[in-house]
Order: C-alpha cells, then structure tokens, then sequence
C-alpha cells in the first residue's frame, strides 16, 4: 500500500508506466523513478478574524535529489491531497530534466479554499505553512515556487518568515517573489509568456497563422497568455475562471478584463452580453486553445469534441491518457505542446531567480526573456525531433527525454538520492 492515491496519482502513474515501456526501462527499475524520496505533512494553525482558531494540512513532496535540489511550486486549493501534490512533485521532475535544469521536482501544498481567507488570515497561514516546512527545505535542498492559489505576495511572506528564523535575509529560499524583495524582472510573466512563444512555434511548425484563442483559467498563466496572445494580434475569443464564461467571436476585450480581474479578483460581474456557458469553453472552435486551470479538464469525450487546431497545455495535467488515445487517433491532427514543456518558462525563469539571488547580481528583463527563449526553442527543438524520430506525439517525446535524464542520473549515482 502506498499514500499516493487518487485520480491525479494514478493519471501520473498512467503516464510514467506509457514512457517506461517506450524506453524500454526494465520492471525493477520503475517504483524508484516514480515514487517520491519523501512527503512530508503537517498541520498549520491559525487565528481566524472571529476569535477562532483553525487547523489546515498541509504537504511537500520531494520527488528526487539525483540532479540536485528539488524545486517546485506550492498550491493553495480544497483539492489538494498527497497524491495531487506528488503528481505534480513527479510532473515538475520530468519538466526540470527536460529543460536541462539541475533540479529534482517538489511539490507543495495546503488544503483550503484562499478565497476563503481574509489577507491577515493568508499571512497567517502561509507564515506558519513555511515555518512548518523550514527542517526540511533550503537553498540547496528544496526551492519552493508559486502555483494556483499562491502569488508574489505568498512567496515574499515564505522568503520573510525562513529568512527570520535563520536571523538574516535569505532570498534564495524561494522563486516567483516580487522583484521588490529579490525576485527577478520577467517571473510573474515568464509561464503565459513561455505557454503563448511554443504555442506560436507549434503552429508555425503546422503552418498555421494564428488567429483565433480560447484560454481556460484567468489567473497568473491563464491571463498573461491572454495578454500574449492579444499583443501578437490573437483574437481571444472565449475565456473563463472558476466564477464566469465569455465568449464573443468578435474577440474579448483583453486589456479591460485584465483591469476587471486586477480590482475584482475574478471574472465575475464583467458583462452580461458575453456571458457563455463554461461547459462548451473547450470545445469552441479556435486556433489554439489553452487551458490553464486545473487537471483532468480534456478526458476522453471532450478529447474528441475539441475544435482547435493547437493544444498548448499551460496548466498541468489538463489531458487525461484517455484523452491522449482519442487525440492520437484522429485524422485532424491537433498538435499538442505538452504541459512539461508548454508551462515550463516558470520554473526556467525561477531558475534563473535563484541563479541571479544566490549570486547577489541581477538581469536585466530583456537577458532573462531571451535566455529563456533560448532554453525553450532548444527543448521545443529536441521534442519535435524525438517524437520524429520515435513516431510518437509530442507528450511521449518530452516524457521521455525527461524520464531518461533522471534514469540516466539514477544509475551512475547509485540508490540514495
Ligand atoms: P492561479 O491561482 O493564479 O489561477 C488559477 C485560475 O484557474 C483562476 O483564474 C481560477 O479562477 C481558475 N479556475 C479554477 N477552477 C476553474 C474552473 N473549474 N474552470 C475555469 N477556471 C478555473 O494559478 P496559476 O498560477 O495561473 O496556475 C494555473 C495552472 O498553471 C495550474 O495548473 C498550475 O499548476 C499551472 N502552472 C503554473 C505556473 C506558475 O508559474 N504559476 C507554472 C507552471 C504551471
């Protein structure tokens, strides 16, 4: 029996087994490349605004140290459970090896809904969320990120609170921080940036112009790939958040939803002429199409509905291996740039924070853009090649290069890490 259960886990698992079989990686080797190195769990206390006192658990899944320390973001969501969180701690080490950086994947996370939570209730919760956390994590053991639910302002509470307890500042403890407190130009941006820069290359590689988007999700990824895709003169024609759904074929005005969602937090109570049934979102007929929400959002059935010429993958998980089966199979080819490689520019860029705060000195916007170009075009570049090559689609492509780096890591280090 194992604690990593759940529909997450198991789709995670669905996913290694397919890459294992393609590379052909011997039966005993499997359970010591998929399971995680630890989990840890805690219970995190805090004072609600009434006077009472609330408890919510909290995780971080290390998943490997065979490339260096883990990094990985942490997610603040009701959904989250052990499984969900080592799912994405196994996601984030496939998509650091297939980016050539040295890091094993981590995951973190609290079960509660953050808008739940007055600001002075958040503080407090992530405060005592990292101060949990702070035996087992460090510059140079595990690195945590943002992820749905959490932001710079999240991050710059985590880097305070370790910092306070080491008696000195010590920005290196996290990525994704606001450049106020050691954070660098171009991270709250680099994943909608990296998620719109592939979904132009693959429909580049299809010899497709662009002219169509629907964007699932209008939070960190979710509304920067909106705003990317505008800016290159993208119509984005239908957009949703957990609140609300529009659509107008005429295209969304972007720059005022992004105003709306800035003071409102959410999509809700922006128009009633666009209002759009959420449940037909995915399958509206677009050029590309980019979820950037949650999990298991493509399974099989809407796999076949979907209406899009490019599938970019901004959040993780979005396509369930059914709904790989039923993709692979159709005649209308939709190319799929695939989540490890499609959301990766935020751990790029993350990386890129830890360089430049572990060495005190700063890039300037326009480096870490073009040096995160530069990584993505390689790994886009080696994922096309492979799947070429292999006669397989772009997922089991960037899976395999990823799995094999850390295989390849794993037998010359021998078992511990
Ligand atoms: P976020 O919390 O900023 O935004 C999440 C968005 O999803 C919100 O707009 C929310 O309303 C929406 N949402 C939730 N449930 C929904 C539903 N049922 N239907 C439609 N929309 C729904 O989170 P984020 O950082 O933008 O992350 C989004 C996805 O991208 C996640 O899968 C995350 O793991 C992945 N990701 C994030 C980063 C990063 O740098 N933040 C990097 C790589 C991958």
């Amino acid at each position: 029996m194992s604690i990593y259960t759940g529909p997450v886990f198991d789709m995670a698992r669905q996913q290694f087994h397919i890459i294992a079989d393609h590379i052909g990686m011997p039966e005993d080797q499997r359970d010591r490349l998929l399971y995680p190195k630890r989990a840890i769990a805690v219970s995190c206390p805090i004072h609600r605004d009434d006077g009472t006192t609330a408890v919510f658990q909290g995780y971080r899944v290390q998943h490997h140290l065979s490339l260096g320390p883990t990094k990985g973001g942490t997610r603040f969501s009701s959904s989250v459970d052990v499984g969900e969180v080592a799912a994405l701690a196994i996601w984030m080490s496939w998509k650091c090896a297939l980016a050539g950086l040295p890091y094993g994947g981590a995951k973190g996370g609290v079960t509660v809904d953050p808008g739940s939570l007055s600001l002075r209730e958040l503080e407090g919760l992530s405060r005592r969320y990292m101060q949990e956390m702070i035996p087992f994590v460090g510059p140079h053991t595990d690195v945590m990120a943002p992820d749905m639910g959490t932001n710079e302002q999240v991050m710059a509470w985590f880097m305070d609170t370790y910092s306070m307890y080491q008696g000195k500042t010590v920005t290196e403890i996290v990525t994704g921080k606001p450049v106020a407190s050691g954070g660098t130009a171009g991270r709250r941006e680099a994943t909608g940036r990296g998620v719109v820069h592939l979904a132009m290359r693959a429909a580049e590689t299809i010899g497709l112009t662009p002219k169509t988007a629907v964007v699932q999700g209008f939070g960190n990824v979710g509304s920067v790939s909106a705003a990317e895709l505008a800016a290159r003169g993208v119509k984005v024609i239908g957009v949703s958040d957990h609140t609300a759904c529009y659509a107008d074929p005429r295209g969304l005005p972007v720059d005022a939803l992004l105003r709306h969602v800035a003071a409102k937090r959410v999509l809700a109570g922006f128009s009633q002429e666009a209002l759009a049934d959420p449940a037909s979102l995915l399958t509206q007929e677009c050029d590309i199409l980019v979820p950037a929400a949650l999990e298991r959002v493509i399974d099989a059935a809407t796999a076949a509905d979907l209406r899009c010429r490019v599938l970019a993958e901004a959040a993780n998980g979005p396509t369930t291996p059914d709904a790989d089966v039923v993709l692979a199979q159709r005649q209308d080819e939709i190319f799929v740039v695939p989540d490890i490689l499609c959301n990766a520019g935020g751990v790029v860029v993350s990386y890129f924070e830890w360089v430049q705060d572990l060495q005190q000195f700063f890039w300037h916007e326009d480096e870490v853009n073009a040096r995160l170009k530069q990584i993505l075009d390689r790994a886009f570049g080696q994922v096309t090649a492979r799947a070429k090559r292999d006669g397989v689609g772009q997922r089991t492509a960037a899976m395999a290069i990823g799995v094999e780096k850390v295989y390849a890591a794993k037998q010359v280090r021998g078992l511990f890490p």
